[in-house]
């Protein structure tokens, strides 16, 4: 899911293209939020479903291309971190496979990455009760000095906690956060527990810590630590930073209210290693009518190197490869469908920027991306032109019978689109239950075994009618009034 880390990452550029906006349009009531529409099932007008939209979508149902693709992806290539060796035999991957199935248009557009690497790791409680800990180190964590750290641990019930120390208090000790996360169906308590992975390890150097480890950002009680890229705002240096499992981190914790003091040991042999090669691989479905705008959907071919990349975001690919599939099969329809397999987003979302760098000019009917896993769609969002709502009728009329329904309002395009969306590209959100995602979002048991066949089948029929109705739609998709060309490319 859009990481909210990477979102502050993009946010320089976005509040520089809503800035814009404002200023093109000379009011700042724009700035108050527009109230959420009501449930839909008070609004909508009812509307038929084409019987040829429901028997594509119903054929998606029994559809297995996308688990046959996250199945090749995972088994053929593996893990896939950014800039690594393994997401270049990626991307070459990725070439290949896409060609095969028959999109037009096949290439990778490359850019550069900042690049980490992780080593060797570990950590042990020295005292009171010796005994060695799971950990995964965070993206971009520095190395502890050569043999390690050990010092006392100082402990903090959650993020807020660590923000009230006061600076210089955590100078010669390692800092402990072990805020608990809660599983949503949403997935939003990511983005608030996550603060202590996201922040927690700049905030944490700012008062002086030699070093941090925090409880892992997921809902599941096991040992297998959840990693993730932390943040060390300009001007703070980097510190080691580390996830405990949560199991491991409940035990440390006993440990810390049992009043005695505690002393940790850390090893982590990472590095920051510079820029290396990423790139997005892109793929189309070509449409007859370019000035109607492109669609473009997809997913992130980057991973962590933990598991092998089959929930976040193997499965996005597959979802949004498959559909697209199943609507080239049927064509040729109105708009041109771009399929793109962003080669970064975990390290901050540059795939999604040099993806808007490079086609933010084009017109753009729509943006949408799978990134929250491969448990069934139970909602979907948007965020169209004024007057869609006769498309939005038609959206919910073919979704609801696989169980989503109309939650109003787009929350989250995800990392990889949301350049485009701050351009004034509409969005569609299918989200996806994040009830179980963040048992193994991140972790070793990241792999094919962790994704249910039928509910991935769901996620395709899903996409499959989403796109079914968007590429062939007759009303206007594109942004209203503003000219991209003109003042925001970014
Ligand atoms: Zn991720
Ligand atoms: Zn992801």
């Amino acid at each position: 899911m859009a990481d909210p880390f990477n979102q502050q990452r993009t946010a320089t550029m976005i509040k520089r293209l809503l800035i814009g906006t404002l200023a093109l349009c000379g009011s700042t009531a724009l700035a108050q939020p527009a109230p959420l529409p009501m449930p839909r099932h008070s609004q909508d007008a009812p509307a038929a479903v084409d019987p040829a939209l429901a028997a594509l979508r119903d054929k998606a149902l029994h559809d297995d291309s996308a688990y046959d693709l996250v199945s090749a992806l995972t088994t053929e290539v593996g893990p896939r971190p950014d800039g690594s060796e393994a997401e270049g035999r990626a991307r070459a991957w990725a070439v290949a496979r896409l060609q095969a199935m028959g999109f037009a248009n096949v290439h990778i557009e490359p850019y550069d990455v900042p690049t980490w690497q992780r080593g060797h790791e570990s950590a042990a409680v020295i005292s009171p009760y010796p005994q060695s800990l799971q950990v995964a180190g965070l993206g971009n964590s520095a190395p502890t000095p050569p043999g390690g750290l050990t010092l006392p641990v100082a402990w903090f019930a959650s993020f807020n906690d660590l923000l009230l120390a006061p600076p210089g208090s955590l100078t010669d000790k390692i800092a402990f956060v072990s805020n608990a996360m809660q599983p949503t169906q949403d997935g939003s308590s990511y983005g608030s527990e996550g603060r202590a992975r996201f922040m927690g390890p700049g905030e944490a150097a700012r008062r002086g810590a030699a070093a941090i480890v925090i409880r892992s950002i997921g809902t599941d009680h096991s040992r297998a630590p959840h990693t993730g890229v932390t943040d060390f705002p300009a001007g703070v240096s980097p510190i080691p930073a580390a996830a405990l499992s949560v199991v491991d981190a409940e035990n440390l914790e006993r440990m810390v209210r049992s009043g005695k003091p505690v002393i940790l040991h850390l090893e982590l042999d990472d590095h920051a290693i510079g820029l290396r090669p990423s790139g997005n691989v892109i793929a189309e479905v070509p449409g007859t009518d370019p000035a109607a705008g492109v669609i473009v959907i997809g997913g992130h071919l980057d991973s962590w190197d933990l598991g092998t990349g089959a929930i976040d975001d193997g499965a996005g690919l597959a979802i949004t490869t498959a559909a697209a599939h199943l609507l080239q099969q049927t064509g040729p329809h109105r708009r041109t469908i771009r399929v793109v397999w962003f080669g970064d987003e975990e390290a901050g979302g540059f795939g999604g920027i040099a993806y808007a760098r490079a086609h933010g000019h084009e017109p753009h009917a729509l943006a949408a991306e799978s990134d929250l896993g491969a448990d069934r769609v139970w909602r979907f969002g948007t965020a169209l032109p004024q007057g869609s709502e006769a498309l939005v009728a038609r959206l919910s009329a073919a979704l609801e019978p696989l169980g989503v329904v109309h939650g109003g309002r787009l929350v989250d395009g995800g990392t990889d689109v949301e350049p485009m969306l701050a351009l004034g590209t509409g969005g569609i959100d299918l989200n996806q239950s994040a009830l179980r995602y963040f048992d193994w979002h991140h972790t070793a048991e990241d792999v094919l075994d962790r994704i249910d066949r039928d509910a991935l089948r769901q996620n395709v029929a899903a996409w499959t009618a989403m796109l079914a109705i968007i590429a062939d739609a007759p009303e206007n998709l594109l942004p209203p009034a503003r000219s991209v060309q003109d003042h925001d490319r970014p």
